[in-house]
């Protein structure tokens, strides 16, 4: 069912625009009346989940959104499940601002969800706040989700036909409502989830929750991020109890399922790359868009949920079952390790901060540059720029401060104050940068907005040459998988030249990361894909989505979605009619009953 990924050759680093022209038009996509205010891509969420009977589920989750709290700043929300049925508070506003301590203790239960937001799919208001609930005749779930999904129109569409009610125009809402609509037709939960992982189409990651039971899930491609803890037993914790005792692999399951320590282990690496060996109780179980919601609950890391795999956690045990096919090549989304993640946490058994770090003397191999000191763009340029001073030899120093408690607050600036732009996050260290010929080391450039201001202030406090190096290549082509950046004519690479965007925003000299350069510098995700293949053929992005720099993308995307996201003369790789549904597609798959009776349980 999952459309097969585009296998054409692959557009590289200074021709990424698929034949494309850049526009010469005057660019306002970053000035312009409808530009967004903030001159940074940005995830659409992180979501947590966890199974811990007798453990405090609530406070759990609250603790594990904290740690997530950089993936998404409007909404908050905690989902929990106390055996008999499924509580859901949710608002606008930061995690600390949406939960008091009351809150956690009204919500007792031995499983829990729980999700913060960026909406990039929907509008911001408090329906499109998740958990979504989902409440079909006798069936409740409910549902936090990271991605978009790409084909929810129609579906939309068709549910309301069958008398769905919606709440919101958020493509999550659409997951849900489909899921409790299949699980109240078929009387199975996982059939319900099956059924609508083979109908959606886009990025996502999921954890879900009905009364007793923690499911989560993840889109063929793997495009967003979802991994697999446990908690200690509680003797190993210090607490009273006795844990969960994991089951051998012969006990009793799905079909197809592998229970406990196979679903759990079997194909689970450490962060070294090793085996993991789990121990023979644990606390409880946990699943989170990063690793560093593992570490905060004091949880283990134990493998990435599988591209295309349903995980169920109950009394029942851990049972791993295949959902839907995965793709021939996974394509995890490449800018967690430019951008998103925390560098604390771990991507493919390598860490986030090593990753960036080999960004930047990556980026000193390719764009050299004579100056008198590497300065990072705080936080996730500061990696980058140790690593291109280590490489070049130029000094590191700090030239930039940070004002944490403005950037990602949820009160909206005044207009006076939004005009103070990046001054209101950054504020340059004068006495260490004036008279210095600078190198900038920064993320991305997006819009353009914030590397304007930043190199004016660069100038301004003194700086004698300000030379930008990016480490990652130009963001040229819109993401539809769950990043802020669906139109194309906003992205300033997508009408200027690398030369033009230098002088745009003032600096002495300008350079972008290749694409093959980045590449080089995370690990391959499904590498055994590429076993046997000469020079690694079989797996030409190393199991990552590129598309936002080459426009090739792993998922197609429909017509009535994407064309009118793209400038004239772009022409992306995978744009298509082919995944346009049936009218009735909802209720032709009803009646295919063959999944369901094979896994009755
Ligand atoms: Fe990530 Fe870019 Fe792919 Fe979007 S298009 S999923 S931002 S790599």
């Amino acid at each position: 069912m999952a459309e097969g990924r585009f296998r054409g050759t692959a557009p590289r680093h200074h021709d990424a625009r698929c034949g494309a022209q850049r526009d010469r038009v005057e660019y306002d996509g970053a000035l312009g009346a409808n530009a967004p205010q903030d001159d940074a891509l940005h995830e659409e969420c992180g979501v947590f989940g966890v199974w811990a009977p007798g453990r405090d589920v609530a406070r759990l989750t609250y603790f594990g959104l904290m740690s997530l709290q950089h993936r998404g700043q409007e909404s908050a929300g905690i989902a929990v499940g106390d055996g008999g049925t499924v509580m859901v508070r949710k608002e606008l506003g930061l995690v600390s601002q949406v939960f008091t301590d009351a809150d956690l203790a009204a919500l007792p239960g031995q499983l829990a969800i729980g999700h913060v937001r960026y909406g990039t799919a929907g509008a911001k208001s408090w329906e499109a706040a998740q958990p979504h609930l989902s409440t079909i005749n006798d069936v409740i779930i409910a549902l936090a989700h990271n991605g978009t999904l790409v084909n929810t129109d129609e579906l939309r569409r068709q549910l309301i036909d069958l008398g769905v009610n919606f709440l919101s125009n958020s493509d999550s809402e659409v997951a849900a409502k489909l899921i409790g609509y299949f699980t109240q037709r078929t009387s199975h939960l996982r059939e319900g989830i099956r059924k609508t992982m083979e109908l959606v189409r886009g990025g996502y990651a999921m954890a879900l929750i009905n009364e007793q039971a923690l499911y989560a899930f993840r889109d063929p491609f793997g495009i967003r991020p979802l991994v697999l803890g446990y908690l200690p037993a509680d003797d190993q914790s210090g607490q009273s109890g006795d844990g969960v005792v994991l089951k051998h692999a012969a006990a009793e399951g799905a079909a197809d399922a592998q229970p406990d320590r196979a679903a759990a282990g079997a194909a689970g690496a450490a962060p070294n790359g090793a085996a993991h060996t789990l121990p023979d109780r644990v606390g409880g179980w946990i699943v989170a868009s990063e690793t560093c919601a593992l570490d905060i609950v004091g949880a283990t890391y134990v493998r990435d949920i599988r591209p295309g795999e349903i995980l169920r956690i109950s009394a029942e045990g851990l049972v791993s079952e295949q959902g839907v096919p995965a793709a021939p090549e996974a394509a995890e989304c490449i800018f967690e390790q430019v951008y998103f993640a925390r560098p604390d946490s771990l991507m493919g058994g390598k860490s986030v901060y090593a990753c960036r770090y080999d960004m930047g003397r990556q980026l000193a191999r390719e764009a050299p540059v004579e100056a008198d000191m590497v300065i990072g763009v705080p936080d996730s340029g500061l990696p980058p720029a140790e690593g291109f001073a280590r490489e070049s030899g130029i000094p590191f120093g700090e030239g930039l401060i940070k004002n944490r408690y403005v950037a990602r607050t949820f009160i909206q600036p005044t207009q006076e104050l939004r005009a103070r732009g990046v001054r209101m996050k950054l504020n340059p260290l004068r006495d260490n940068i004036a008279g210095k010929r600078l190198v900038v080391i920064d993320d991305s450039i997006v819009r353009g907005t914030t590397m304007v201001q930043l190199v004016h202030m660069l100038r301004e406090a003194g700086a004698a040459e300000v030379h930008v190096r990016i480490n990652s290549p130009e963001v040229t082509w819109p993401c539809f998988y769950g990043i802020d950046t669906d139109v194309q004519s906003q992205l300033i690479s997508a009408n200027k030249t690398p030369e033009e965007i230098c002088a745009y925003i003032g600096a002495d000299s300008l350079a972008f990361l290749s694409v093959e350069g980045l590449l080089a510098c995370v690990p391959a995700i499904g590498e055994s894909l590429a076993d046997g293949a000469p020079d690694g053929a079989a797996c030409p992005a190393r199991g990552y989505c590129t598309a936002c720099f080459t426009g090739v993308y792993p998922v197609a995307i429909p017509e009535s979605f994407g064309r009118d996201k793209f400038m004239p003369g772009y022409d992306p790789c995978n744009l298509t009619q082919a995944t346009t549904l049936p009218r009735d597609v909802i209720t032709t798959k009803d009646r295919d009953r063959s999944w369901e009776s094979a896994h009755r349980a």
